[in-house]
């Protein structure tokens, strides 16, 4: 999944010749910030790590080795934002989580997913269907939890998303539901109906924690609305979504220090199994090689 940043690094890496000299390591260093750049990771993010990469290779004294040691751990640095640890589960269930996104992000699909991932750690999962501004989001839930064979909770005499989620919360607490993931509605960009709606629901819906679905495929764009959503109704964490058809990959790298909230999951394909924890530990032992 991260090929395309892995090739970077390793390429990055293989070119590096080491005489214990401060030329070779400004050499080096030249050649990853290309290579970073190249991978479309942000201009900001990657000088930060070229200084902090450069402080600590000279602290630990040049060469090859403590290079490579510096650079494993200012990555490390960069990616652990918040205790990045995947799904968490609140101490008494449920654990309610708001899937927000904008339109076509994948929000749906995820929610699917990580019903799917909840569904094969043995956890019983209803997923709230409140995302009444699609006309399609319903029908496309319905398909999706009779795939994965999950429950849906919906209710199609209104279009009033609070009641829904009102109702489902009663509904999950009495049925003792392990995780109740909700489906919120998006929009193509983010307007104050969209925000005003999604505070409406968090106030019913009370959840442990708010995810934003973000598509990879938008680029930078991806860190901007995941920073405006964050401001306006707070988020927890971050799911970055069709990272399979991103041929650069750097977004991944640089979304949890730039919106300073942690990336939780990767959506890497349409199939239901398509989605990885990402572990900052992981993910750096991926790209050192
Ligand atoms: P929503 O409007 O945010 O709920 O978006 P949908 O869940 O309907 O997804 C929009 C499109 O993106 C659908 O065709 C999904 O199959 C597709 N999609 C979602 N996640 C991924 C992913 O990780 N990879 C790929 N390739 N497609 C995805």
């Amino acid at each position: 999944m991260f090929d395309t940043l892995t090739d970077s690094f390793t390429s990055a890496i293989k070119k590096i010749r080491f005489h214990d000299d401060d030329k070779a390591l400004t050499k080096a260093l030249g050649e990853l910030k290309k290579n970073l750049l190249k991978a479309d990771v942000n201009h900001k993010v990657v000088k930060e790590l070229i200084a902090d990469v450069q402080v600590l290779t000279k602290e630990k004294g040049i060469g090859k080795d403590q290079f490579l040691e510096a650079l494993r751990e200012t990555l490390y640095k960069l990616l652990e934002v918040g205790g990045n640890k995947g799904f968490t589960f609140a101490p008494n269930p449920p654990t309610t989580i708001l899937m927000t996104g904008l339109q076509g992000s994948g929000k749906t699909t995820t929610t699917g997913k990580l019903a799917t991932y909840l569904k094969n750690k043995q956890k019983k999962v209803l997923i709230v269907a409140a995302d009444l501004q699609r006309l399609a989001a319903v029908e496309q839930l319905r398909q999706i939890t009779t795939q994965i064979e999950v429950e849906l909770y919906e209710d199609e005499a209104t279009k009033n998303p609070v009641e829904v989620v009102k109702a489902a919360m009663e509904y999950a607490n009495s049925k003792i539901f392990d995780v109740v993931l909700i489906d919120t509605a998006g929009r193509l960009a983010i307007d104050d109906e969209l925000m005003d709606e999604l505070e409406n629901v968090k106030k019913a819906a009370s959840p442990d924690e708010i995810f934003y679905v973000a598509d990879s495929l938008t680029g930078q764009d991806a860190i901007r609305t995941a920073t405006s959503f964050k401001e306006k109704i707070g988020i927890d964490g971050v799911i970055l979504s069709k990272y399979d058809g991103d041929s650069k990959g750097g977004v991944a790298l640089g979304l949890s220090s730039q919106v300073q909230v942690p990336l939780r999951f990767i959506g890497s394909g349409e199939k239901m199994e398509d989605l990885e924890v990402f572990l900052p530990e992981r993910i750096v032992n991926r790209l050192m090689g």
